[in-house]
């Protein structure tokens, strides 16, 4: 069958719905939408959930205004309320200085978005079988006024932070542009990839595209290694499920040590270069 329904089924699902076309090859938010809707209209889920990434984002928004129902952007932890069985949407709010919880009482589906690597993956089983149940639509669905000509590759400095094993984060405490020479030096060392707060970003030390946090990257790294970072909650909110913290910081007091698994208080610039030569010497 489809690749990608058995993995889905490994993943978890019980039921897998398959509408499968070449009018569906590349995301375009008019029929994804219109198909979305269809299957929403006719299984009456109590629940809808999408990933918050560019594409989830404009293909959800576009549902929900259509079918009439709420939605819960970025949250950061879901849950349901076993007596009312209603799903707890937990967010960042007024600019991430509260966790709030939301319900949708009235509307039906109660619909969310999750933001990548917020939770954790779940696990791979194989053995597991389920239900693949194909749906075929007509044109009048699958259908786009838009034209796709060609896609093109992004060029350009980017970098794949959601998917490193370990990221080297750098934030105000570096002091300046090149200063982070430091941890791509250390970074490369271990092969691990270079992050930022946003405090780094607006300073124009670093791009964008490193910027962990609230309006940065959601990482979920198996070690993540906080360099100069104080660790305000909307650079937590970006890396707090991280596996392993390990942050440097000469501030005794600051937040950050309160998700570390190791603190390391002291100046950076001795400790990062000291910790680059051990490593060298130990992988030379
Ligand atoms: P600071 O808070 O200034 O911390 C610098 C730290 O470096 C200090 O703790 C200091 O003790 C330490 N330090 C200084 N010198 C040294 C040294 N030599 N050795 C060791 N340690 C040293 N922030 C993000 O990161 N990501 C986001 O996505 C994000 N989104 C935001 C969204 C909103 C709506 C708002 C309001 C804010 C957002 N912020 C975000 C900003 C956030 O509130 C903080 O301002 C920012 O994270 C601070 O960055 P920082 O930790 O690098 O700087």
């Amino acid at each position: 069958m489809h690749a990608k329904t058995d993995e889905l089924i490994h993943r978890g699902a019980e039921k897998v719905y398959l509408v499968d076309s070449p009018k569906l090859l590349q995301y375009q938010s008019e029929p994804y939408s219109k198909v979305l809707i269809e299957l929403i209209n006719e299984y009456k889920p109590e629940v809808v959930l999408c990933g918050a990434t560019s594409t989830g984002r404009s293909l959800i928004a576009r549902v929900a205004v259509k079918i009439d129902a709420g939605l819960t952007a970025d949250c950061t932890g879901l849950d349901i309320d076993q007596e009312k069985g209603l799903l707890l949407q937990t967010r960042p709010a007024f600019g991430g200085n509260i966790m709030a919880t939301i319900i949708c009482p009235k509307h039906r589906p109660q619909m969310a978005t999750v933001r990548h690597k917020v939770m954790k993956e779940a696990e791979v089983d194989t053995s597991r079988s389920g239900e693949i149940i194909e749906k075929s639509y007509g044109d009048s669905i699958l259908l786009s006024r838009i034209k796709v000509i060609s896609v093109v590759e992004e060029e350009g400095q980017s970098v794949n932070l959601s998917e490193a094993d370990i990221i080297v984060s750098g934030g105000r405490g570096l002091g300046k542009s090149e200063n982070f020479a430091l941890l791509h030096e250390l970074a490369d060392e271990i092969g691990g990839a270079v992050g930022a707060s946003r405090a780094a970003v607006d300073a124009d030390w670093i791009v964008y595209s490193h910027q962990v946090g609230q309006t940065g990257k959601t990482v979920c790294p198996k070690i993540y290694i906080s360099c100069g970072i104080s660790g305000q909650i909307q650079h937590l909110a970006g890396m707090s499920s991280s596996d392993i913290i390990i942050a440097i910081n000469k501030d005794p007091d600051a937040p950050i040590f309160q998700v570390a698994n190791y603190g390391i208080v002291g100046d950076l610039f001795e400790i990062i270069p000291a910790l680059t030569k051990k490593i060298k010497s130990i992988l030379s």
